[in-house]
Order: C-alpha cells, then sequence, then structure tokens
C-alpha cells in the first residue's frame, strides 16, 4: 500500500520519519522520536504507522495529554480518507463526561459523574444510552459527524438524542485508529474497562504517544491522592444531610493524631504504616463501600454536583493499596491537614509499554533521549533526534544573566529589577511580547513592581474557555504584554504562529519547589536509576518547561523572534549545556542591543 501521507509531498525532515518509524515497526520495536514543532511530526507519524498498521492487520491509537490535541490527529485522518481511501475507519474518542448528552448528569464532577451515569443506566433512567443501543440509530450522518472529531460527534448526537459516549465505543470497535486521551490508556485503574468496550487489546496494538514528555507526570497524577481535613468535614455535612449515623470522627482524629507524631512544629512530614490504625486497615474495603453508596445517596437527594464522600471512598481504596512508589505525606497549611498520596515513579501504569506492539512516543522536547529510554524503560527503543526545519536566523536566544529567582535570591528588590529588565525589553519590542514565570507567586510579585500596565495576566483560578479566549484576544493585538506561567495552558500545548509573538522572556528556571515530595521523588529515582535522581526528577523536567514556554512563537518558516532566558542560572555550566540541547544560545552579552539589531532586520 502507498504511505497515507495527506500531502502531495513530504517535507525532508518527515521522510526521515516516516522511514525510521517504519523500520522500527518492522523490527517491532519502540521509537523515540525528537523532532520540534511545525516539523509536521504528527503527520509523518500517522502516515506511517496507519499505513504499516493496516497492512499488517493492527490497530492504532493515537494519545495525547490534552484535548485540545486531538484535532491535528483528526485532521490529518480526514486529508487521508479525502485522498485516498474513505474506507478507514477511525473515531475520536475524549472522557465520558464530554461526550455525556444528559445535562442533568454531565454537570456532576468527577466521581460523582461516574457514579450517576452507572446508576442512570442500570435503572435504565438514561433514554439516550437506550437510544444509543438502537443499532438504527448509528445512521451515515452520525458516521460522518464522527469523523469530523468529538465536538461533531456530540453536536450530531446531542440533536438526535442519543449518548455520544456510547456512539463513540461503539465505532470504536471497529475502527482502525482510535484517537483518545492518555487518561483512556495510562490510568491502570481503567485501561481495562476502556479496551474491553471498545474490543481493542494490546498486543495487537501500535501506540504513538504525543507530547510524550508529558506521560510520566500523567501517569502519576493518575496514580495519587489525598485526604484534606475540609474534605472530612464536608463529607461529615453530606452524612448529617442524607440521616446517615456514620460517624467519620475517627478520620478527623487520625489526621490530627498522625500530624501530633509526625510534624512536630514542621509542615510536612512523611506518614508511617504504624500511623494508620489498625481498625481503619481492617475495615477499609467495607467502609469505602459504605461511603461510595452514602455519596450515591447524597448526590441523588441534594441535586450536588460533586461528593466529599466519594472522593473519601476512593482514598481509602488507594491507602489500601501496597505500591511501592506511592510516597504517604502530611502537610499542614492555613486550610487545615492534608494526608497525600503521592506517586513518584509510575512503574505500574507504564507496565503497557511492554504489551503493546510497539510505541511511538514523540516531542519538540524529548531530551535528552537516553534519559527517556531509560525512564520509560524501553532500553530496546531506536531514538531519533531531528533539528529544526526553519532557517536559523528567525530566532535569537539570549540569556540574561543580571537578575535570578533562586530561592535565596527572591526579594521586593530582585522583583524591582526583573520588572525595570521587562520594561527595557518592552520599550524596544515593535509586538507582542509574552513573559512567561516560574509560578504564580514571582508572577505577581514581578508584576507589583511593574511601572506600565500589562494587557493580559494570566491567573491561576482561570478555566480553560477563559485561557482560549485571552489567548486569541493577546494574538490579534499589535503591541500587547501578556504575562503568563511556565507549564500552564499558556506556555505548553499551545501555538502563537504568523509572529503572533515578536519576543518570549523565560523569567527564572521552573524546577518544583522545594518540597518533601520533590526530595521523595529524587530519592526514589536515584535508587531506581543510578544516582540520577537530581537530573532526571528535578533538573532536566524544569528546562524543559522552559524549552516548552520559549519553543511557542517560532511555529513556521515564517515566524521570527527573540527569546531571553532571565536569570544569572542559565549561564551556570550545568544549566546551560541543558538549555543548550534545545535552543542555540548566542553569545551576545548586550541584550538591548542585540534586541534592537534582531528586530531591525
Ligand atoms: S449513558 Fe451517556 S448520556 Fe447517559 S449519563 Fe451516561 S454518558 Fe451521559
Amino acid at each position: 500500500m502507498d504511505t497515507l501521507f495527506r500531502f502531495d509531498r513530504p517535507r525532508a525532515n518527515q521522510e526521515a520519519i516516516m522511514k525510521s518509524i517504519g523500520n522500527a515497526l518492522s523490527l517491532k520495536r519502540n521509537i523515540l522520536v525528537n523532532a520540534p514543532t511545525g516539523t509536521g511530526k504528527t503527520d509523518a507519524a500517522i502516515a506511517s504507522a496507519l499505513s504499516y498498521a493496516i497492512d499488517n492487520n493492527l490497530d492504532l491509537f493515537f494519545l495525547t495529554p490534552k484535548i485540545s490535541q486531538h484535532k491535528i490527529a483528526v485532521d490529518s485522518l480526514l486529508g487521508i480518507r479525502k485522498k485516498f481511501d474513505n474506507r478507514i475507519r477511525y473515531i475520536d474518542i475524549v472522557g465520558k463526561r464530554n461526550l455525556c448528552i444528559n445535562t442533568e448528569i454531565n454537570s456532576l464532577e468527577s466521581e460523582a459523574f461516574y457514579k450517576g451515569c452507572e446508576k442512570a443506566v442500570s435503572s435504565k433512567r438514561c433514554v439516550f444510552y437506550t437510544n444509543a443501543k438502537e443499532h438504527s440509530n448509528i445512521t451515515e450522518e452520525v458516521v460522518e459527524a464522527s469523523y469530523r472529531g468529538h465536538n461533531a460527534l456530540f453536536e450530531e448526537s446531542f440533536n438526535r438524542g442519543i449518548c455520544a459516549y456510547e456512539i463513540a465505543t461503539q465505532l470504536a470497535k471497529d475502527a482502525d485508529f482510535v484517537i483518545a486521551d492518555y487518561a483512556h490508556m495510562l490510568n491502570p485503574y481503567t485501561r481495562t474497562s476502556f479496551l474491553k468496550k471498545i474490543s481493542h487489546n494490546l498486543e495487537n496494538s501500535i501506540v504513538i504517544w504525543d507530547e510524550a514528555h508529558n506521560i510520566l507526570n500523567a501517569a502519576s497524577s493518575y496514580m495519587s491522592t489525598s485526604l484534606s481535613s475540609n474534605a472530612i468535614a464536608n463529607a461529615s455535612k453530606e452524612l448529617i444531610s442524607i440521616g446517615s449515623s456514620i460517624d467519620l470522627e475517627y478520620l478527623q482524629f487520625m489526621l490530627k493524631k498522625i500530624a501530633e507524631r509526625r510534624l512536630s512544629g514542621k509542615n510536612e512530614a512523611f506518614v508511617e504504616k504504624e500511623d494508620i490504625p489498625k481498625e481503619v486497615v481492617e475495615n477499609i474495603s467495607e467502609v469505602s463501600k459504605q461511603l461510595e453508596k452514602a455519596g450515591v445517596e447524597y448526590l441523588t437527594e441534594s441535586k450536588a454536583k460533586r461528593s466529599a464522600l466519594m472522593h473519601i471512598a476512593n482514598f481509602l481504596v488507594s491507602l489500601n493499596s501496597k505500591d511501592e512508589s506511592i510516597a504517604s505525606i502530611i502537610t499542614k497549611n492555613n486550610k487545615g491537614l492534608r494526608f497525600s498520596l503521592t506517586c513518584l515513579y509510575p512503574e505500574k501504569a507504564i507496565g503497557l509499554f511492554d504489551e503493546v506492539y510497539a510505541n511511538i512516543f514523540m516531542s519538540g522536547t524529548l531530551l535528552p533521549l537516553r534519559m527517556y529510554k531509560e525512564l520509560f524503560g524501553v532500553s530496546d527503543a531506536i531514538t531519533e533526534d531531528y533539528g529544526s526545519p526553519f532557517p536559523k536566523g528567525n530566532k535569537l536566544c539570549l540569556i540574561d544573566d543580571t537578575v535570578s529567582t533562586k530561592y535565596e535570591s527572591r526579594s521586593n528588590e530582585e522583583y524591582k529589577k526583573i520588572a525595570e529588565r521587562i520594561e527595557e525589553i518592552r520599550m524596544i519590542t515593535d509586538g507582542n511580547l509574552a513573559v512567561f514565570f516560574p509560578s504564580f507567586s514571582v508572577l505577581n510579585s514581578v508584576y507589583r513592581n511593574m511601572k506600565k500596565e500589562v494587557d493580559y495576566i494570566q491567573r491561576s483560578e482561570m478555566k480553560s474557555i477563559a485561557v482560549e479566549k485571552f489567548i486569541d484576544e493577546f494574538k490579534k493585538g499589535r503591541d500587547s504584554t501578556m504575562f503568563g506561567v511556565m507549564g500552564g495552558s499558556m506556555s505548553e500545548g499551545i501555538d502563537y504562529a504568523n509572529n503572533a509573538i515578536k519576543g518570549i522572556i523565560i523569567v527564572g528556571i521552573p524546577l518544583e519547589k522545594p518540597s518533601l515530595e520533590i526530595n521523595a521523588k529524587i530519592e526514589y529515582i536515584n535508587k531506581r536509576f543510578n544516582g540520577k535522581g537530581a537530573e532526571y526528577a528535578y533538573l532536566i523536567p524544569g528546562i524543559i518547561r522552559a524549552a516548552q514556554a520559549a519553543g511557542r512563537a517560532i511555529r513556521s518558516e515564517n515566524d521570527r523572534a527573540f527569546i531571553i532566558f532571565m536569570d544569572k542560572r542559565y549561564g551556570w555550566s550545568s544549566y546551560r549545556s541543558l538549555l543548550s540541547k534545545f535552543v542555540e544560545i548566542s553569545e551576545n552579552r548586550n541584550i538591548i542591543d542585540s534586541v534592537s539589531r534582531f528586530l531591525s532586520v
């Protein structure tokens, strides 16, 4: 079969990527591909993997950490169907809640939503579910809508009164290609039931992991949870409201006892096995079931959107698990006590890498490749690193070592200096300027010292829809300044293409805040990967977050921008050599002169 590439001709790097992936698949080996955004790696990977999958009777998954990243795969598939063969079947699936058309239930949150749906289905109260099971409702129009992506499928299903999630999972059964979220496959607690529902299996599947530098964090988050004194108080109120006799005072007492025993003046401490009372351990399964049942009752009676009872029921199940990679930590802050179960390394979740036919890991920041190969546990993998396809002269990267956001250097004096540097650069920038900070706290501290107003400021409580609107408006501006944080929705997975940004300033290094959790992670990775904890769990992830933010401006051969890494540590050899893996640093010492000259061309 022809390689299913949707455009007329692949560019040089795309051709090389297709060849490498085809070769890896024919050898049944995993492959890690690092290629900057703009290379067209998604089209290349899909073309090569889909052609191989169809020829060899295999299934193909394309998984992303964010829903917004499904679109590029859908566009690629639409193009392939148009150009080659409109019999290729694919489906774009997102989380059940996003495809639920039952407005009484889809407004419920997390655990409450899943329980609400389960109950509505088992009691035959969801007519949309019943309609979806009626085969005649899956018309040609519904199938055609599904090819345009999950939003179009939702709309078509909504108009017809059929559950879009049920339709998507039914169509997935016959699909050659499934676009889904990381959570569908990485969450070890739900993966098996998802695969069963769509009648696919791991052995016969090739998996493309898009933005693969996010895999470990995403997988760890699915395996982490926490219990706060506030949640227990809320759950107790829920119990009273339904007239239940269950008393949760002993959980509150347990938290207090652990805090007394372990904290002694500190704000955080490890919780040891012996800190959990025997009676709690022995009755965990029973109590968890009771709380879940009470949670469902509370939701039914109160019409609330979420239930603390359900959250606690889930926490207790996790508390009962014997996973060595989970750190138990108690913390105290002004909101009360929190008992966290944090996954330090998601070995259990990524075990599926060994079970599938082959994995294709790709990202624009999958460096150093040897680290990911080791962390993903795929020692046999082929690695490929492609350089930027865009003219070198379109980007100027400089280090400004006059300031720092290192914890010991943080002071209002330093924030004032940073604000002044930003003002100076803003004065000479004829176009939009994006400034990314390591945290909201640094962002706010610098902002307070700015003399001129900043047009767009990211806030921690902003919802994704507000973020999208905010970015769209910023991009339309001609001379606007935006303040955002690294590692967030404004600095990753979003394009500021078509010269929407003239310059980016990366303030500080977005390293994890010192905490027991990060220390435990470093320690765990040290043991597991031969002393590489600090590098793998702390340093490199920080530099990757900075490189992700720095990569926002240059998305095509016509984009041109300067990037300033503003922190003296970027000049230190350890940080500089890591940063150089992602960007080419220019040696020019006078920032203002260099930027002015660059912008005048
Ligand atoms: S069956 Fe579908 S429509 Fe009904 S509640 Fe569940 S997800 Fe929503």
